[in-house]
């Protein structure tokens, strides 16, 4: 068999099945606890997707498929858990058929396909939206707790969405419930006569901004939806760089950092850096993207975790590709485990 066909076959497997290997108990589909090791997760952060041969944690930025659930869980390379899955899950014909089966048809797609068949993001449909989610003193409140400054607040035009139901029905009204979907803001199990936000009320809503236009957003929620899980992207939609327009900046005297997620990038900004933000340690730059970082200083200050420091390493790697040379930079304080705690203590908030 080759190894793609091998790749396809494996990742067929659901996770329940994988872990259950692993002698760790996870639902078929739907939240848990994070189960990877490295990991301390208070909260269900971890998700099966309904097509339950996917997984993403919210918390620590990873996802993927079996063979990537393995490779986490494990600390073993791409190969070493494809070998570890095909000494034990017997991948042969009749049993792969069976684990498609278990799959829910039309709900599974891989995300090599999603990306090239992704339309342009609908910009009206997301300026429309943060339009009418004005940041509310609670939200102004939390930001300055994280010691993010008013000045990059407004540059970055943060919006928080409060009345829910009341923004949902404006927007279905003038957009539609189609073009709605499309967006990715309505979540996976809205129905016409059912239709949901992504974001929790009362979080806070992260533009990204593309030539100063909104290409995609995510939410944090804040105060009691909280306990739900943190961040929320958008449905169906490729993650996307967070103010990628920083590539096209040509301000040498200024470091270039490359950030893990929304907060520590508005931290590098407050620390006078500029910044990008890549969602998860493994988000890759595309090769355009990559080339536009030649000959800039670069700092790489991903999470001082296990997976930030992993993630730093394959980042470097993948630059040195392009001829982009980049410093992993060391933890800035004993106690800064991110870039925005190191704002914070810096800012006398921790
Ligand atoms: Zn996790």
């Amino acid at each position: 068999m080759d190894f793609k066909r091998q790749t396809e076959e494996l990742n067929n497997i659901p996770i329940q099945t994988v872990a259950s290997l692993l002698k760790v108990t996870l639902p078929r589909t739907g939240s848990a606890r994070c189960p990877l090791p490295d990991h301390d997760d208070k909260r269900p952060s971890f998700e099966i997707k309904s097509s339950g041969t996917r997984w993403v944690c919210y918390g620590c930025n990873r996802s993927g498929g079996s063979i990537d659930f393995v490779k986490e869980y494990c600390g073993l390379t791409f190969i070493g858990a494809k070998r570890w899955l095909v000494d034990r899950a017997q991948v042969n014909p009749s049993s792969s058929a069976r684990f498609r089966s278990s799959r829910k048809a039309g709900l599974t797609s891989r995300p090599q396909d999603e990306k090239s068949r992704e339309s342009a993001p609908d910009v009206e449909v997301y300026e429309c939206f943060l339009d009418l989610c004005p940041l509310q003193t609670n939200g102004l409140q939390y930001l300055a707790s994280r010691a993010i400054s008013d000045k990059t607040v407004a540059a970055f035009r943060i919006g928080q969405l409060q009345d829910t139901k009341v923004v949902l029905a404006t927007l279905i009204k003038s957009i539609g419930f189609d073009r709605m979907e499309r967006s990715g803001l309505l979540t996976k199990k809205s129905t016409r006569t059912n239709p949901h936000l992504v974001f929790a009320e009362g979080s806070l809503v992260f533009p990204f901004l593309e030539n100063e236009r909104v290409a995609y957003l995510q939410g944090r929620a804040i105060g009691p939806a909280e306990t739900r899980g943190t961040w929320r992207n958008l449905n169906h939609r490729q993650r996307r760089i967070y103010n990628v327009d920083a590539l096209a900046q040509n301000i040498t005297t200024d470091r270039f950092a490359i950030c893990e997620g929304v907060m520590d990038t508005l931290s590098a900004l407050d620390l006078n850096y500029i910044a990008i933000g890549i969602l998860g340690v493994n988000a890759k730059l595309t090769a355009d993207q990559a080339k536009q970082l030649r000959g800039k200083e670069i700092d790489i200050l991903l999470d001082w975790d296990t997976a930030g420091n992993k993630g730093a390493v394959k980042l470097q790697r993948e630059l040195n590709r392009y001829g982009v040379i980049s410093t992993r930079k060391s933890q800035p304080s004993a106690r800064a485990r991110d870039l925005n705690e190191f704002l914070m203590e810096t800012r006398g908030l921790a």
